[in-house]
């Protein structure tokens, strides 16, 4: 059913998960599998007339026991909610999910890296429009995750906190603070509108954060999130991923690499045009951005001051 094979080529593993052919594409509405069971109708992947946040195994996972996991995470059971919208006391226990997922997750065996991310909008590949993210856990250091480790060697220590430390005093491209959080779009961005959300302080992993950094993670994803969709005044479509430290039990030396940062790739550079990704991005591992970074720092933190 699922095969994992290495490019040698690329220096980089390919999944192959066949039967994710036949997963649920953007069904209509009243047969959503990640709503309720609502007393009378259809059951769906969730058997409750009513819940918070919902915690499941992908019914066609990328990885699985005993090479891996996959599981998705069900952020309301209102079929119309997204991270902005939902009440801020949600989204910060959904971090404390996120913060125990990765704790059990990452404890076990076969799981290297514990990756939790969410694709929005039919731009970036969504199948299921419920507001919902995913975590994979990984039989391997994925390639991102490893050369952000390689980022650390290169700096001479922790690349989140020396990338920080530049980007707080240039000023320009910050576009959100609060007390324990720091939001960007990075000096050398691939995407337009790409933002990096950052822990001031070193933690490693969520299971690091004190609870009032969770809560102020919270806050901040909510604000970046409003103002990407004030930004065209229309949900802005994104991938949102959270590197965290791998928990690859055998290499001690990375128990401490590793910054909490939550990074956004939006492939919207206006309200109709998407960034593709082409022969330079596909042939050669080259961005080609017509978007100056400081430019899109300054147009977003207008759109978070709309929102907010
Ligand atoms: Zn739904
Ligand atoms: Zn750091
Ligand atoms: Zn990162």
């Amino acid at each position: 059913m699922s095969e994992l094979r290495f490019n040698e080529l690329r220096g980089e593993h390919v999944d192959y998960a066949i039967h994710r052919q036949e997963r649920t594409f953007l069904p209509a509405r009243d047969h959503c599998p990640l709503c309720p069971t609502r007393p009378g109708g259809p059951p769906t992947e969730i058997p409750f007339a009513a819940f918070e946040i919902a915690v499941f195994d992908n019914r066609f996972p990328a990885f699985r026991a005993p090479r891996g996991a996959a599981e998705v995470v069900v952020y309301s059971d209102d079929h119309d909610a997204s991270l902005g919208t939902l009440a801020a006391e949600r989204v910060e226990a959904l971090t404390w999910v996120w913060r125990q997922r990765y704790l059990e997750l990452g404890a076990r065996e076969d799981v290297d890296y514990v990756f939790i991310f969410e694709n929005r909008g039919v731009e970036v590949g969504v199948t299921l429009h419920h507001p919902h993210g995913q975590i994979y856990g990984y039989p391997f250091l994925p390639p991102v995750p490893a050369l952000e480790l390689a980022a650390d060697a290169r700096l001479g220590g922790c690349a989140a906190c020396v990338l920080l430390r530049d980007e707080l005093a240039q000023e320009r491209r910050v576009i959100y603070e609060n007390e324990s959080i720091v939001a960007y779009v990075p000096y050398a961005a691939r995407w337009g509108y790409e933002v990096h959300v950052c822990l001031r302080e070193h933690r490693p992993s969520l299971l690091a954060c004190e609870a009032r950094e969770l809560r102020l993670l919270a806050e901040a994803l909510q604000s970046v999130v409003r103002g990407y969709d004030a930004l065209f005044g229309r949900p802005f479509p994104y991938v949102m991923a959270v590197h965290q430290a791998p928990t690859v039990g055998s290499a001690p030396e990375s128990a401490a690499a590793g910054h909490v940062h939550v990074e956004f790739y939006p492939p919207l550079r206006t309200a109709e045009k998407l960034k593709y990704l082409a022969g330079s991005e596909q042939g050669a591992g080259t961005f080609i951005s017509d978007m100056l970074p400081e430019e899109s720092a300054a147009t977003l933190r207008e759109a978070i001051a709309r929102a907010a």
